[in-house]
């Protein structure tokens, strides 16, 4: 099996086991226990924070560790927007390509008429309209929402500038980085924003755990009220996996610019290859920053579960954004917002490659999707596969 869906989640690295089970074994205690075991577990709490940070570039106390970035998201939305509130702003801006369950909460809050939540416009190749944006911007502007990238496309949306913008407009900047940790060299310092979510599952890390980045200064209200995490998160702390996730933090880092660029040369292959064999594939968000290892196309307009199905009989796992129901697959409502119609909009297959994806297989999933998709397309077509010279060495 070749698996090409690491942004949906990852397969945990062998450190990572090692440190869960070692958190599991010896530091099971409570660490917010005054006793000796209690304060064992403490300390190991801290260690794993100062890497965590460290990768993520953030101060230790800047960081809350959560059970996911969804949590982390909600607790970023509620918070700031409480705080808005306080200051007379109810308005929060959000792009259309959010994370569906950030739409979701979106939709809730708006329901419960407690903010007015307006969705951003993207572009064609599902950048941020900033002149939108700023249009929209004003005074009861509490807080705008954006992702680091997009995990359907791998689209960038979250730079410095738009940060200043937000903030000069007096309101917060969250960004869903989600998606960014391992797949580029984001850091919250540099990014500007206010307050930043990560999981770790997606950086071959453990599911169930997650952080909130929270700017130094900001008196973020907590989601889940409680002591732990100076107040800011409470329930007792997911021991192992915050071990995991600080292991796999330093692994990640170990080789992360070698990684990137591995990552951006096979998806390069993979991407250019199809478009050549596949007459009519479109690929999405081209001419964008996009992260180095997703690769999000159309064949034609060939429905994705068909093209999926396929794809997994001949041994290659991918995904389509697309949320699938027992009855179908739903529209992308990220391609939507890119505007594309709805037949196209379920036509999208996403590709996306993780650091340990290997040219070997990336040249045998491009035969086997050429195999399985060219009949679909134009059945008398035989498209020799092309081998670039760099990569058949
Ligand atoms: N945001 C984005 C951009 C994601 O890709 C995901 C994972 N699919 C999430 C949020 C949710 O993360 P978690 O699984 O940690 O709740």
């Amino acid at each position: 099996m070749i698996y090409l869906d690491h942004n949906a989640t990852t397969q945990p690295a062998p450190e990572v086991l090692v440190e869960m089970h070692d958190a599991l074994a010896r530091a099971w205690a409570n660490p917010s226990s005054t006793h000796g075991p209690g304060q064992a577990a403490r300390r190991l709490l801290a260690d794993a924070r100062l890497r965590v940070a460290s990768f993520l570039g953030c101060q230790a106390a800047e960081l809350v560790f959560t059970s996911g970035a969804t949590e982390a998201n909600h607790m970023a939305v509620t918070g700031a927007l409480a705080l808005g509130q306080a200051r007379g702003r109810r308005r929060w801006l959000l792009s259309a390509v959010e994370h569906p369950a950030l739409l979701a909460l979106a939709s809730r809050l708006s329901a419960d008429k407690l903010v007015v939540a307006e969705r951003l416009p993207v572009d064609g190749q599902g950048r941020l309209r900033l002149d939108v944006l700023q249009a929209r911007l004003g005074d009861d502007v509490a807080l705008v929402s954006v992702m680091g990238a997009n995990n359907e496309t791998g689209v960038g949306m979250a730079t410095p500038a738009l940060a200043a913008l937000v903030q000069s407009a007096g309101a917060l900047l969250h960004v869903d980085a989600t998606q960014l940790p391992g797949k580029s060299g984001w850091r919250f310092d540099a990014s500007g924003a206010d307050l930043a979510s990560v999981s770790a599952h997606k950086l071959h890390g453990p599911k169930g755990v997650g952080a909130l980045l929270v700017r130094k200064g900001l008196a973020l209200p907590a989601l889940l009220a409680g002591r732990q995490e100076r107040n800011r998160r409470g329930g007792t702390e997911n021991m192992p996996g915050i071990a995991g996730f600080a292991a796999a933090c330093e692994r990640t880092a170990r080789t992360l610019a070698g990684d990137l660029l591995h990552m951006a040369q096979l998806r390069d292959h993979l991407e250019a290859a199809l478009c050549q064999a596949l007459p009519g594939t479109t690929v999405y968000g081209a001419e964008a920053d996009r992260l180095p290892n997703t690769s999000c196309l159309r064949f034609g307009a060939l429905d994705s579960e068909q093209v999926l199905n396929r794809l997994e009989r001949a041994g290659v796992v991918a995904s389509s954004g697309a949320a699938c129901t027992a009855s179908g697959t739903q529209p992308s409502h990220v391609l939507l917002a890119m505007g594309e119609g709805a037949l196209q909009a379920k036509a999208g297959v996403r590709f996306s490659l993780g650091r340990d994806t290997t040219a070997a297989e990336v040249q045998q999933a491009l035969e086997a999707a050429v195999r399985a998709i060219a009949p679909l397309l134009a059945p008398a077509d035989a498209t020799p596969i092309p081998t670039p010279r760099a990569l058949a060495a």
